[in-house]
C-alpha cells in the first residue's frame, strides 16, 4: 500500500505527541529526546488507569547498541532495571521432548569468505574431528556454563533481560531530562482535519486537547491512531504463527539467574522464564484452538518454581503487521504496529528500528516519499523475523498432538521454504546483510531443530586432515580458554551493577 500525494499538507514537523507510555513510547520519547529535544516539542501521554501489557522482558543485542547511541550508561540502566545478562535462548523439547539446544548471540567458529565454518565442521564430523558445534563458540559454551563479563578486545555479544515497568520509568526520567514532558490522562478523541485526514490533536477525559504535527501511536494492541482512527488494515500471520493467547506472571527467584532467556515448548505452544536480579518472569503462549485457558493455566502454574508474586494475567493477540506502519502524519510503534509472537525477543528490536529509522528520515515535511521508503524497509524486515520465528515450530520432529502436528506439516512462506530447503541440501543460508538474524542465527536453529546439511563445500577439503584438525583443535581449545577464565554470571552483575 502506498500513500496517495495529495494527501500531504505542506505543513512543518515541530510538534511530536507520543500517545502511550509502554517500552515503545518512552523508548520513542527517548531516542527522539535525547538527539532531537532542542529543535522539537514532544509530549508523551500515558494513563496510568490503562496500564501496559506488563510482559517484554527479554531483549536482543541491538539494544545495546540503541543504549550507546543514546549515551545511556549501562551500569545505570542495569540497576535500576534490576537486568540481567542474556547470551541467547535455550530451546528446550523444540525439536524432540528432553532435547535442548541454545541459540547463541555469538558466532560459531571462524568463517572462510567463501563458506561458514559449519562447512569445515561437517567436514570434521565426517572425518571424525570434530566435537559439538557449540564448542566452537564463547557465548554459547559461556551461556552453558552460567559465566559473563566484558571482555577486553572481542566481548562477547549479549543482551539483557530487563524490569519492563523499571524500563519505562528509568527512559521517562532520561526522556524528561532531554525535555520530553509527560501527560497523564486517557485519550477520548483523537481529531482530524477534514480535508487531509491528518491527525491534528488528541482530546483527553480531562478536557486537556495536545495538538501536534507528528503523531507516534504508541497504544499498544489498542492502536488508537493508525487503526481505529486511520483504519490502515493489518495482515494476519496466524496461518504460520498460530499461538493467539498468553498468561504472564512473576515468581520469586529460588536460585541465581542463568544469562539466557528458556523458551520451553509444552503442549500447544511454550512457556519463557525470563531470570532477572530480583525475580523471574515467567509466561505461557498458546493457541486456544488447541488448548482451553483452563487446560494451558493448569500447564503453566503447575510448572513454576518460586512463589508467584504477581497474580498471572491474560494476553489476547492477533501475530500480523499494519499494512502501513506509517500513514498520514501517525507512525505505528511497538504492538500497535506489529507483532510477531514473542519467541525470538523482536519486539522491543522492531521497536528501536522503527524509532532509528524515523531519526533517519525525519520530516522538515512529511512527503509520500518518505513515508513509502519507510514502509517498504520495515516490511522487508518483518517478513525476515517472521520467517526466523515460524522456523522454530515447522521444523520439528513432534508429532505428540494435533498441535505439533499442524505446526509441522503446514504450508510455508515461499521464502522460508527455500531457505530450510537450500540449507538441507547445501549448508548454505545467504540472509541479506538488512536482515535481523545473521547467518550464525539461522545455521544455530536449523541445527539445534534438526537439519543436517547433506553437503558441504568444497572448500573444506582443500584443507589437509591434519591442517583441519589443527583449525578445528585450536578455535576449540581457544573458545574453552576463554570461558575458563570468565566468572559466574551474577558474581559479575553483583560488583559491575548492584540493584538500586
Ligand atoms: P503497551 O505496553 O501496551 O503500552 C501501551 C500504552 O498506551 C500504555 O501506556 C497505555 O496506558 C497507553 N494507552 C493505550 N490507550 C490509551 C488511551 N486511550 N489513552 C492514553 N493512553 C493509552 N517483546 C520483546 O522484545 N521481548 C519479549 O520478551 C516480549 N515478550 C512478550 C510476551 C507477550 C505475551 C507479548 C504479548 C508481547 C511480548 N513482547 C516482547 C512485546 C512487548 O511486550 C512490547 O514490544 C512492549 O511491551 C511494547 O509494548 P507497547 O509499548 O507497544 O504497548
Amino acid at each position: 500500500m502506498t500513500e496517495e500525494v495529495t494527501e500531504f499538507p505542506h505543513k512543518a514537523v515541530k510538534r511530536v505527541v507520543i500517545a502511550g507510555g509502554g517500552t515503545a513510547g518512552w523508548m520513542a520519547a527517548a531516542a527522539i529526546s535525547r538527539m532531537l529535544g532542542r529543535v522539537l516539542d514532544i509530549t508523551l501521554i500515558e494513563s496510568e488507569e490503562i496500564g501496559t501489557v506488563g510482559v517484554g522482558e527479554a531483549t536482543i543485542p541491538t539494544l545495546v547498541t540503541f543504549h550507546r547511541l543514546l549515551e545511556i550508561n549501562e551500569q545505570e540502566f542495569m540497576a535500576a532495571t534490576q537486568a540481567t545478562i542474556k547470551l541467547g535462548i535455550s530451546f528446550e523439547n523444540w525439536k524432540d521432548r528432553d532435547h535442548r539446544y541454545i541459540h547463541s548471540f555469538g558466532v560459531t567458529g571462524q568463517d572462510h569468505w567463501m563458506a561458514n565454518f559449519v562447512h569445515f565442521w561437517m567436514r570434521g564430523r565426517e572425518e571424525g574431528l570434530a566435537s559439538r558445534y557449540e564448542d566452537y563458540c564463547v557465548e554459547l559454551r559461556a551461556a552453558e556454563e552460567n559465566k559473563f563479563a566484558h571482555l577486553p578486545r572481542k566481548g562477547m555479544n549479549y543482551a539483557y533481560h530487563m524490569d519492563a515497568s523499571l524500563y519505562a520509568k528509568f527512559l521517562r526520567r532520561f526522556s524528561e531530562g532531554y525535555g520530553a514532558k509527560r501527560v497523564e490522562g486517557k485519550i477520548v478523541e483523537v481529531n482530524q482535519d477534514d480535508a487531509s485526514g491528518y491527525i491534528t490533536s488528541l482530546k483527553l477525559a480531562d478536557g486537556n486537547v495536545i495538538e501536534g504535527d507528528l503523531f507516534i501511536d504508541c497504544t499498544g494492541f489498542r492502536a488508537l491512531l493508525i487503526g481505529k482512527t486511520l483504519n490502515v488494515g493489518f495482515t494476519d500471520w496466524s496461518h504460520w504463527l498460530l499461538n493467539d493467547s498468553a498468561l504472564a506472571t512473576q515468581t520469586t527467584a529460588v536460585r541465581d539467574a542463568v544469562p539466557y532467556t528458556r523458551a520451553i515448548a509444552g503442549n500447544a505452544g511454550w512457556q519463557w522464564r525470563i531470570p532477572l536480579q530480583h525475580r523471574v518472569g515467567n509466561g505461557i503462549v498458546y493457541c486456544s484452538r488447541y488448548i482451553s485457558d483452563d487446560e494451558a493455566k493448569q500447564e503453566f502454574l503447575g510448572s513454576l518454581e518460586g512463589e508467584v508474586i504477581k497474580d498471572p494475567w491474560p494476553i489476547r493477540f492477533r501475530p500480523g503487521q499494519r499494512q502501513k506502519c506509517w500513514s498520514k502524519n501517525v507512525v505505528a510503534l511497538g504492538l500497535a504496529g506489529s507483532f510477531i509472537e514473542p519467541l525470538e525477543s523482536t519486539t522491543i528490536h522492531l521497536i528501536q528500528r522503527g524509532i532509528t529509522r524515523l531519526l533517519n528520515c525525519f520530516p522538515h515535511v512529511i512527503t509520500p516519499e518518505i513515508v513509502n521508503e519507510y514502509n517498504a524497509r520495515l516490511d522487508t524486515e518483518l517478513q525476515h523475523v517472521r520467517d526466523f520465528v515460524v522456523l522454530h515450530y515447522c521444523v520439528t520432529n513432534r508429532r505428540d498432538n494435533a498441535y505439533w502436528r499442524t505446526v509441522g506439516s503446514m504450508e510455508l512462506p515461499p521464502s522460508l521454504r527455500q531457505r530450510i530447503e537450500l540449507f538441507r541440501e547445501t549448508g548454505n543460508v545467504f540472509p541479506v546483510p538488512t536482515e535481523l538474524f545473521a547467518e550464525n542465527s539461522w545455521i544455530q536453529v536449523m541445527m539445534g531443530q534438526g537439519i543436517t546439511p547433506r553437503q558441504h563445500h568444497p572448500i573444506a577439503e582443500v584443507m589437509s586432515f591434519d591442517e583441519l584438525r589443527q583449525f578445528l583443535d585450536s578455535i576449540r581449545a581457544s573458545t574453552a580458554n576463554t570461558v575458563r577464565q570468565i566468572p559466574a554470571h551474577m558474581d559479575y552483575l553483583r560488583s559491575y551493577c548492584p540493584a538500586d
